[in-house]
């Protein structure tokens, strides 16, 4: 922003899109995101006058002093939550269209406002004041990659985002959900974790169709019940699976409306990640998709870039003992070893490979 009337910061390390808004509403004494982000797009068109209006997401990015696409890929939570998306909401470029950028450029991945105590106080030693980290903002995230012992709190207001998180410590709206440290350290929690940080880091959008087939083929040989769309209580389901594996207290707080379903009850926002006509803002069924169906996101991004025709597996209803069996080798399986989590740099290397060369 040119104007002068306006003070702008560019975004820190890992800073969320929204954190940074409210962080510019701040410097200009504005109490609200919103109120602040309409006077970012009135001062533009006086002093810039472009057509079309630039979105919530370019407006940052050139507050920041970034093209909108690093913006998009650094700061904002789009590359998770719009991780596979159908042709016509992908641009030529594999990037989020127009429409999703607005829809969705500034939408987080939960509700609320995730922070660390921890980050939060060197935060203040080295800066002077703190800042909305965008990872911790991911779902099912309650401690701190950084700071493994710290518990992340969550603001639980309408805009979290137009204080800054020191500002919201000793606030009634802050709250700390009591999770056990057997959650913390559930391989499935920590692979769960692994993949949507794995997925954000990808900063770019895949066509669905290229992530569904590998996933839908790997599911069915696993043995994983993606049968379509009829209700049926004798047999268990994908999202009946994910209810028996991940730690109970977890899943209430990362997705809890798993256990307002029935057993063998098709779960649409879970279970459709596993069918071919899939809605494309279901990142969360996705990622537990891929924890689930791959040993590990390596493997996951070299299936899902190979591009290769999948041999047709026939899809059989899942029986309650079958079922058992396969809740048994997830909850013991060997290849969830320490040794996999550490290959985690390697992932990324592969993962920014594979996606540059799709
Ligand atoms: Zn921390």
């Amino acid at each position: 922003m040119k104007s002068g009337l306006i003070v702008d910061v560019e975004a820190l390390a890992d800073e969320y899109a929204e954190g940074h808004l409210g962080r510019l509403a701040i410097l200009n004494g504005v109490k609200s995101t919103a109120s602040f982000l309409d006077i970012l797009s009135s001062e533009h068109q006086r002093c810039c006058d472009v057509d079309p209006t630039p979105n919530p997401v370019e407006l940052l990015s050139h507050a920041s002093g970034l093209n909108a696409l690093e913006y998009m890929k650094l700061h904002t939570l789009l590359p998770f939550s719009c991780f596979a998306l159908d042709e016509e909401k992908r641009s030529v470029d594999s990037i989020w269209s127009r429409e999703i950028q607005i829809l969705r450029g500034l939408h987080t991945s939960r509700p609320g406002g995730f922070f660390c105590v921890e980050c939060v106080k060197e935060d203040i030693q080295f800066r002077g004041f703190s800042y909305w980290r965008r990872s911790h903002q991911l779902p099912g995230k309650f401690w701190c990659d950084k700071h493994p012992n710290s518990h992340l709190l969550d603001v639980d207001s309408k805009d979290p985002f137009a204080r800054l998180p020191q500002n919201w410590i000793n606030d009634p709206a802050t709250i700390y959900h009591e999770l056990s440290l057997t959650t913390r350290d559930h391989p499935m929690v920590i692979r769960f974790n692994e993949c949507c940080q794995t997925m954000l880091d990808a900063g770019r959008c895949l066509d669905k169709r290229t992530l569904r087939s590998p996933l839908t083929h790997n599911a069915l040989l696993a043995g994983i019940n993606v049968y379509s769309s009829t209700y049926s209580a004798s047999y268990p389901r994908f999202s009946d699976l994910l209810a028996a594996i991940f730690p109970t207290e977890w899943l209430e707080l990362t997705y809890p409306f798993i256990y307002d379903k029935s057993f063998g009850e098709f779960l649409p926002s879970i279970d459709s990640s596993l069918v071919g006509k899939a809605n494309a803002y279901l990142s969360l069924g996705t990622a537990f998709a891929l924890t689930l169906v791959f040993d590990s996101m390596t493997t996951a991004f070299q299936t899902i870039n190979a591009k290769h025709a999948h041999p047709k597996v026939l899809r059989k209803k899942l029986k309650l003992d079958a079922f058992n069996s396969l809740v048994d080798s997830f909850l013991q399986k060997p290849g969830f070893s320490l040794e996999t989590f550490n290959q985690l740099n390697i992932c990324k290397h592969h993962l920014t490979r594979d996606l540059t060369t799709a």
